[in-house]
This record gives C-alpha cells, structure tokens and sequence, in this order.
C-alpha cells in the first residue's frame, strides 16, 4: 500500500482532530498532518447513521421483493 505523504512538509503521520467551523454548533472530525497541521480532509459524523438508515431500507426493500417473488411462484 503506498503510503500517505503530507503535501505541505511531506511528513507520513496524520491524525484525527475535532472541530467546530465558525457559524456551525456540531463538531466534525478533520484528518490533519500530525506535524504541520495541514488539514487532509473530513470525516462527517452524520455518514455513520445515514448510512444505517439506508441499511435498515434496503433490508426493508429485500423484504418486500421477497414476499412478491414468493406471491409470484404460488
Ligand atoms: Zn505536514
């Protein structure tokens, strides 16, 4: 696996820190150089329960496509 370079100091270890954006009240979780703090990128905490209400949906939409296939083949 090639292995992260920091394109400001060119350094290989990053981290996970906390911030609030000005004007926002929640927190979000940026990766950033753990040596020169340049920002790599963001984690949105909101992803994690949005994708496990459209899990809980797809499961329901399985379901259903079940019980047609089944009403079908009677
Ligand atoms: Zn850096």
């Amino acid at each position: 696996m090639a292995v992260s370079t920091c394109v400001n100091c060119n350094g290989h270890s990053f981290e996970v820190v906390l911030f609030t954006p000005i004007g926002d009240s929640r927190k979000l979780s940026m990766v950033q150089c753990s040596n020169c703090g340049t920002p790599i990128g963001m984690m949105d905490p909101a992803t994690g329960p949005q994708i496990e209400a459209l899990k809980a949906q797809v499961a329901a939409i399985d379901e259903r496509l079940s019980r047609i296939a089944r009403a079908l083949q009677d």
